[in-house]
């Protein structure tokens, strides 16, 4: 693993510990000499993350759209900046540079970006590690209702497995050198 992609929110949040994983993860992802890859903004916890890597000497490349871009809230100091037509293209770029995929806490665009790795995952168009820094206990009640889909018939247990969760930053990433995808594509063992 090379390459880490981070979904998270283009806000800090309420509580500072929210920013502290972030910077905390930002932190260990240099020192374990991994890339980020990430939004490509210098706003919400994004900016921190990125601020971060590049404090303890790593490598941040930001993908961020031309729309978002004219919004004067692209990253200044980064070692690489993409910049793509739409947002469909950000993703796809994004999965293309990454070998891994964490989401942080954030809103519905953390939520979309991070829905949509796992959905590839499921269909077994990656085989790439996906997990939630689950800071505070912010993803609780998405993970209650993971398992409540599971109970409802919706997603399989070995699906619901592939989703790697930790509140230590240094666990989680952990998990992610460990990770062996299932070989339980979505249509392949019904
Ligand atoms: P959110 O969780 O809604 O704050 O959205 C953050 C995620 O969606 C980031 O990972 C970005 O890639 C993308 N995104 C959505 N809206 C914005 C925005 N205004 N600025 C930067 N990134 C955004």
């Amino acid at each position: 693993m090379k390459t880490i992609c981070i979904f998270c929110g283009s806000s800090p949040g309420r509580m500072p510990e929210y920013v502290e994983a972030g910077r905390q993860l930002g932190c260990l992802i240099a020192k374990r000499k991994l890339s980020l890859v990430y939004g490509g903004t210098n706003v919400g916890i994004m900016g921190q993350i990125a601020d971060e890597v590049l404090k303890n000497r790593g490598s941040v490349i930001g993908v961020i759209t031309e729309h978002l871009k004219e919004k004067n809230i692209a990253h200044p100091g980064l070692s690489e900046l993409r910049v793509t037509d739409t947002m469909q293209e950000r993703k796809a770029l994004m999965d293309e540079l990454s070998d891994g995929f964490i989401a942080l806490p954030g809103g519905l665009g953390t939520l979309e970006e991070f829905a949509e790795m796992l959905t590839l995952a499921q269909l077994g168009l990656h085989r790439k590690p996906c997990g939630i820094l689950n800071a505070c206990g912010y993803y609780d009640k998405l993970i209650d209702f993971m398992d409540y889909a599971v109970s409802q018939g919706f997603l399989k247990d070995v699906h619901r497995s592939m989703i790697l969760i930790d509140e230590d930053p240094e666990a989680l990433l952990n998990k992610f050198e460990n990770y062996k995808a299932p070989l339980a594509d979505k249509w392949v063992d019904r």
